[in-house]
């Protein structure tokens, strides 16, 4: 076995397998057994079953494959789409779709293995940041795995990789990791103070980052902004954290529930309530860490600094602009998210 080295900051990354109960649906929808050989991910020869569970993505729909539908079935909606020079419709029509919906919607259109094979895209490992010390828990990683599960067009659909994590991985099933090292994404100097902006399972490489800190006798001051839909049910890490707090590692802690209450409250909306200890904060020569969603949390939190700057410290947006760009190239405003 080859020990792994990472630092802090740095992401897993994960090779998943393909959920074989969808692998089963398709070569029924396919009408093969799976034993039919095919060329798989290096070349070599195998069975189009461990293709389609290790070597492929078998759930979002490739444009390829799209465009293979629309030429067998001539139907216009298909057409249309894949021929659209505006990438919006296409999108529009991809969004919850996954190959078995095509497979099922258009039972005529039959594919040899190898050809469908051909179609697909090659399977692709899934980051995930590191959420623990080496120094607090030697020889292992710690993970924080959101599954992705949701419903679209009357089916369940699952999250290849987080739910393969989630559902599937036994125990002693090796799983191929490797270290994707994050050079953006790195920790202050031990006194500095540091503000952590991690809803969600943008808390992973805080709760790493405290066990460092507390490892290493760390003096500079944290404050982390965390939440999510419901404390109940959502609090991830809560033990650890309150006892960060009872401890003085953690010297702040806000924390947004936007399901809690009637109006919904989120990271960004207690850093607004925090300006002025926020402000001072960054002036101490705090450095300011946002990780998660990158969709709208990083874009929220992003202007709220903005407003925090013009508001606590008589700044106009230009010049909180500015001040956000000297953060930036002084390193003390980074990110990790997705
Ligand atoms: C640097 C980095 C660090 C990361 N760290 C973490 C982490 O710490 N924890 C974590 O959980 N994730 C993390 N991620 C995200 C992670 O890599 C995966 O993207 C995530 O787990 C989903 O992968 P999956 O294989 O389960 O889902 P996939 O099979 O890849 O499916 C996800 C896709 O499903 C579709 N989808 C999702 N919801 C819906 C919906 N409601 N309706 C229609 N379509 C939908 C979207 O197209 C979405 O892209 C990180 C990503 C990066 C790049």
């Amino acid at each position: 076995m080859r020990l792994i080295q990472w630092q802090w900051g740095d992401a897993l990354g994960v090779v998943p397998q393909n959920d074989p109960a969808l692998v089963g649906e398709l070569l029924a929808a396919l009408d093969a057994t799976g034993d039919e050989s095919v060329s798989s991910r290096n070349g070599e020869p195998g069975s189009f079953r461990v293709a389609l569970t290790s070597h492929y993505e078998i759930t979002r729909i490739p444009k390829p494959l799209l465009e293979a539908f629309a030429v067998r079935t001539g139907d216009e909606l298909l057409q249309r789409v894949t021929s659209s020079t505006a990438n919006g419709e296409l999108k529009q029509f991809l969004w919850g779709r996954e190959i078995i919906d095509m497979l099922v919607a258009h039972p005529g259109v039959r594919f040899a293995p190898a050809e469908f094979i051909g179609l697909l895209r090659k399977l692709q490992p899934r980051l995930y940041s590191i959420s623990s010390s080496p120094k607090a828990h030697p020889g292992e990683v710690h993970l924080t795995v959101g599954a992705v599960r949701y419903e679209s067009f009357g089916r369940v659909r699952q999250g290849v990789c987080s739910t393969f994590l989630a559902d599937r991985v036994e125990a002693e099933t090796p799983v191929p990791v490797f270290v994707h090292s994050n050079n953006g994404f790195r920790p202050p100097p031990p006194d500095a103070p540091s503000i952590m902006v991690g809803p969600g399972t943008g808390i992973a490489p805080f709760r790493a980052f405290l066990e460092e800190r507390r490892a290493i006798g760390a003096k500079g001051k944290n404050w982390l902004f965390f939440g999510d839909q419901k404390s109940s049910t959502d609090f991830l890490y809560r033990d650890e954290i309150e006892s960060f707090q009872r401890e003085g590692l953690l010297s702040r802690l806000d924390l947004a529930w936007s399901r809690d209450q009637s109006e919904k409250v989120y990271v960004q909306n207690r850093m607004i309530e925090k300006a002025t200890e926020l402000f001072a904060w960054l002036e101490a020569g705090g450095a300011f860490y946002v990780c998660g969603d990158a969709s709208r949390m990083a874009k929220d939190v992003d202007t709220a600094l903005h407003q925090v700057i013009q508001i606590a410290g008589g700044k106009t947006a230009e010049q909180a602009m500015e001040y956000v760009a000297n953060l930036k190239s002084a390193k003390h405003y980074q990110r990790d998210v997705y």
